[in-house]
């Protein structure tokens, strides 16, 4: 029972809310559903269609992905917001600072110390997770705990070393108990993200699991839905993939972030298809 329970809530953890559950205590899905229901906002979820041609097998070259979602940058303009300093922030530390000292949200107060990300200015890769765990809380660090070594070692395995890269989350402070982010919390600072991303300026963002994809693409969709496509955010190609805390419980996901992470190599050496 308590194993039952522990995997109902890895699937809401990993965002699969839409694998049904037969016979499981009806709380988990609805949870899940509820959520879906108040992210989605008045006019509902926007539909995803499946991929459409599943990526070849594991063992294969994968084909590049088809194209998914397109989101554009909002338009820039001499509104009020013009002075927002998030906006207005010119460089990575600046980001860091401005992370450092935000209570937009209330983790800002129960965290150890904000962890904004880290890595190289001009990557061409951005690696983009979920929140800071318990090691990243305590060392202000991106993905340096046992999901962190393994995000290391993919990277490692399409050539990339972790500094080559740029590391951080939608949420720059630990949520108690690594609970997965509340919309309203990641709606709160997604704009560091944002502006991160439009300094970077990268290649290829590689989205690790559903909160970053979601948070990135504007959208209410299942993992399954959005891995296997290459969308758009603002004109650079996104790619999203499990997290690799999901593959440390479930090593099956090894081989699908294999294809993906391929296909990520393949685009930041100006591959399209
Ligand atoms: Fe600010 Fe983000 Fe930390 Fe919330 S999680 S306090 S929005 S930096
Ligand atoms: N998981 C994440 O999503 N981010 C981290 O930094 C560490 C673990």
């Amino acid at each position: 029972m308590a194993d039952r329970r522990r995997y109902l809530e890895q699937l809401v953890e990993l965002g699969e809310t839409e694998i049904i559950v037969p016979d499981g205590p009806a709380a988990v899905p609805q949870r899940a559903e509820a959520r879906a229901r108040q992210e989605a906002g008045p006019e509902g979820p926007k539909s995803i269609a499946p991929a459409a041609a599943p990526p070849a097998s594991p063992r294969g070259r994968p084909a590049i992905y088809p194209p998914g979602l397109t989101v554009e940058a909002p338009a820039a303009s001499d509104d009020l917001f013009t002075a927002d300093p998030i906006a207005r922030a010119d460089a990575l530390e600046a980001i860091a600072k401005l992370v450092d000292a935000c209570r937009k949200c209330s983790l800002g107060s129960s965290r150890t110390r904000s962890v904004p990300g880290e890595g190289n200015p001009h990557a061409g890769l951005v690696c983009v997770g979920e929140a800071p765990g318990q090691t990243e809380d305590e060392t202000g660090r991106p993905f340096v705990g046992r999901a962190g070594k393994l995000l290391d070692d993919i990277l490692k395995a399409i050539g990339l070393a972790r500094e080559e890269v740029f590391i951080c989350n939608v949420l720059k402070c630990r949520p108690p108990g690594n609970r997965t982010p509340e919309p309203l919390e990641a709606a709160a600072c997604s704009p560091y993200l944002h502006r991160q991303l439009e300094l970077i300026r990268p290649k290829v963002i590689l989205a690790l699991g559903r909160p970053a994809a979601t948070t990135l693409l504007n959208v209410n969709a299942s993992l399954g839905d959005l891995r296997g496509k290459v969308h758009r955010y603002r004109g650079i190609p996104l790619v999203v993939t499990y997290h690799p805390a999901a593959l440390l419980r479930n090593p099956n996901w090894k081989a699908p972030t294999w294809d993906d992470v391929r296909i990520a190599r393949r685009l930041l050496d100006g591959e399209t298809g």
